[in-house]
């Protein structure tokens, strides 16, 4: 088997609770369930549509609160955004607004109808998208190329503890709808092969990267 971000061989382990084998890739430190553990957008809906996110919550509003404050104070003239995967709420979306940025909210189940195919974005933002993702490097580059050069793009998922054993008893793999995890390290890779610089992370579950500007002749 290969990584699916970076072709390198990878090894195995087995989640002896569930069974379910998972593939883990030491050169970029990405790990991913067996595929027949992946599921269609049907399923996910189901999972989702159990979720209460309430816009009116506070406790919403303060967990991407969260999220800005880490991007907010990084980033610089930016005007347009696009907040890729935002389930059924707008909530991110309407507090880049407040923040004077016009963001656009995307979503397969939810709000599949409202991608432009031609528009480019200063910002883009995904939080709690990637580890749903069965082609997660395909969708890196999709997003990359729908940014102005310079653009940013700014992630959310938990990075997994490197350790197999705390692997297992880590709670994020258990949602049956997370398929591949990630470390810094494996955005790291994804940002070099798609001409963006990685500029931070918050050491947890959040990065930005930066789309390089071509050097004009
Ligand atoms: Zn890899």
């Amino acid at each position: 088997m290969k990584c699916h971000i970076c072709d390198r061989s990878v090894s195995s382990f087995i989640d002896e609770k569930t069974d379910i084998t998972y593939y883990f890739c030491s050169e970029c430190e990405y790990i991913f369930k067996a595929s027949q553990h992946y599921r269609d957008l049907s399923d996910q809906k189901m999972r989702y549509d159990l979720h209460e996110n309430d816009e009116d919550d506070a406790g919403y509003q303060a967990y991407f609160q969260r999220f800005l404050d880490f991007v907010l104070p990084q980033i610089s003239e930016v005007k347009t955004a696009l907040d890729f995967g935002c389930g059924r709420s707008t909530l991110l979306a309407q507090m880049l607004k407040q923040n004077n940025i016009a963001c656009d909210a995307y979503d397969p189940i939810y709000h599949p109808d409202t991608l432009d195919e031609d528009k480019k974005y200063d910002l883009i933002v995904s939080t709690e998208v990637f580890e749903h993702l069965h082609q997660p490097k395909e969708v890196f580059e999709s997003l990359t190329k729908r940014l102005q050069e310079g653009g940013y793009l700014a992630l959310q998922t938990q990075f997994h503890p490197k350790d197999t054993e705390a692997f297992k008893k880590w709670y994020y793999h258990q949602d049956p709808t997370h398929i591949v995890f990630f470390a810094a390290k494996t955005f790291k890779m994804l940002a070099r092969y798609f001409d963006c610089d990685y500029l931070d992370d918050n050491g947890k579950n959040m990065v930005l990267l930066r789309k390089r500007i071509k050097e004009s002749v």
